[in-house]
């Protein structure tokens, strides 16, 4: 069963396609500046050279096209026809309260995307274009839906309601909603079969340029740092994460913002690129701090800072904790960042294994054997489990 899985952004196309039979990626590749100048497409068929295409692609449709042509290249491709293509697997921003799972996407599906494109305005447009674009090329290929909001479905009322007036969650649907769901969903499972169990307390860290905290008991996401929007919670590459609701009224009177520059910003300009005031990227901030930038030294701790204080929130609301995971950009790749955050977490009994931490971007576990609580570095693949939802909703199906 082969199974293309496709990320809409606003300009951007990731795509990657899967051989279900050995989970084996074919091809994968990426599309950028779509209905911009200088658009490109990034193609890397398996065991073959890349190929770079720079063309005019007005659309995600355009994109769609290219993206499909260079599957069945003679000389790039890996499928010898288009009808080879079983099924399409969709990353959906946001499914509202709607979806705790991936669906087979049909017209109330649609409907429901469209409906909840206030939540998620910069994805959800881009995301319907792409799943519009991939019926029209692949017709009666069956398509679904995986949202990054499902896998928080989960959390109890308490955890998700906010203290403002009820007739706002009523009418306006606002509530925390919770993102990257699919990666919590897929290193909590991982991190379950590694621990042997699946009754277990875990707190999931998923640290990128967009980062998030998730508390996961029994496979069930029981909170989680993101909110109504992925703006929430701890300190990002360019977002502020959680700050005083109060900020963006000051900001308003002192500096005669708009509520859309204000908003601008704090996505934008925030996070430790906001505080360093050099840059988004973790690598060039603990290099810049190494050389003795003090700001750089600022934005590194107060993340860190922030991710300490989240996983301890967490496990006070599941009262312990049986194991940390790591996963994502920096959880993935920063020793750094992971032995700041786990020498404060000594009082939960965490013991860092100092040299397995070194490692990077590999699965492994870094805490000691002795160490109560367990800590896995564990890659996530986010395209994969959204080809394996693909897979078991549709294998009926074709
Ligand atoms: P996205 O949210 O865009 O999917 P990623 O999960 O790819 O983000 O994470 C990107 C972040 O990971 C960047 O800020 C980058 O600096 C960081 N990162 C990647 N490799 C390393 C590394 N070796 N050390 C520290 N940070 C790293």
């Amino acid at each position: 069963m082969k199974i293309l899985v496709v990320n809409c952004g606003s300009s951007s196309l990731k795509y990657q396609l899967f051989d279900m039979l050995t989970e084996e990626v074919l091809a994968k590749g990426l599309v950028e500046r779509i209905g911009i100048e200088g658009s490109v497409l990034t193609h890397k068929p398996t065991g073959k050279e890349k190929k770079i295409v720079q063309q005019t692609m007005q659309s995600h449709k355009d994109a769609i096209k290219m993206v499909l042509q260079m599957l069945v290249d003679p000389q790039y491709g890996v499928l010898s026809s288009m009808k080879e293509i079983d099924a399409v697997g969709h990353r959906v921003l946001h499914g509202g309260s709607k979806y705790a799972e991936s669906v087979i996407i049909d017209e109330k599906v649609l409907d429901a995307i469209e409906e909840f494109v206030p939540l998620g305005p910069l994805h959800n447009p881009a995301n319907l274009i792409g799943i519009n674009a991939c019926a029209e090329a692949l017709p009666g290929v069956p398509m679904v839906a995986v949202f990054d909001t499902a896998f928080h479905q989960t959390m109890p009322k308490k955890a998700y309601i906010y203290a403002i007036p009820y007739k706002y969650y009523e009418n306006n649907h606002i509530r925390k909603y919770g993102f990257h769901g699919t990666s919590h969903k897929f290193v909590s499972q991982r991190a379950a079969k590694l621990l042997g169990s699946e009754n277990t307390k875990l707190i999931t860290c998923h640290l990128g340029n967009g980062s998030s905290v998730a508390a996961v008991k029994n496979g069930k996401c029981m909170d989680t740092s993101m909110g109504l929007t992925p703006l929430d919670g701890l300190i990002m590459g360019t977002r502020s994460g959680t700050i005083d609701p109060a900020v963006i009224k000051v900001l308003a009177d002192e500096e005669h913002m708009t509520i859309n520059e204000i908003d601008n910003m704090l996505n934008k300009q925030s996070g430790v690129l906001g505080i360093s005031g050099i840059s988004s990227d973790f690598r060039d901030l603990e290099q810049a701090s190494e050389e003795g930038n003090e700001r750089a030294r600022l934005a590194l701790d107060a993340f860190d800072y922030k991710v300490v204080c989240t996983i301890g929130a967490y496990a006070a609301a599941l009262n312990g904790v049986d194991a940390i995971v790591f996963t994502a950009g920096v959880g993935e790749n920063s020793p750094e960042a992971r032995e700041a955050i786990l020498t404060k977490l000594t009082y939960l009994g965490v013991e860092l294994d100092k040299e397995a931490n070194k490692k990077r971007g590999e699965e492994i576990m870094i805490s000691t054997p002795d160490s109560k609580v367990k800590v896995f570095v564990i890659p996530t693949n986010e395209e994969l489990m959204i080809a394996m939802d693909t897979m078991n909703l549709t294998k009926e199906l074709i």
